[in-house]
């Protein structure tokens, strides 16, 4: 009986690899040469690109401010 080895074929380009890489957006085993998103053409990718380019567009929360005991407007 051979003991169970953690060889992993990279889903990408069939590589076997021992320690492979997981992908932390689409969960695949990668190679090395795979390992990055750009890389495998990871089809989760877009999220992580979104997420930071919906940072971009709204830097700060919206929220309307609170201070109507503050307000002060002469007429
Ligand atoms: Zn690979
Ligand atoms: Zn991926």
């Amino acid at each position: 009986m051979e003991e169970n080895k953690e060889l992993v074929k990279c889903i990408f380009c069939g590589k076997e690899v021992y320690l492979p890489f997981k992908c932390q957006f689409c969960d695949g085993s990668y190679c090395i040469d795979h390992r990055l998103p750009e890389n495998h053409k990871c089809k989760n990718l877009w999220k992580s690109k979104e997420s930071s380019k919906e940072r971009k567009n709204s830097p700060q929360p919206v929220t309307s401010p609170v201070g109507d005991d503050d307000e002060s407007s002469p007429l």
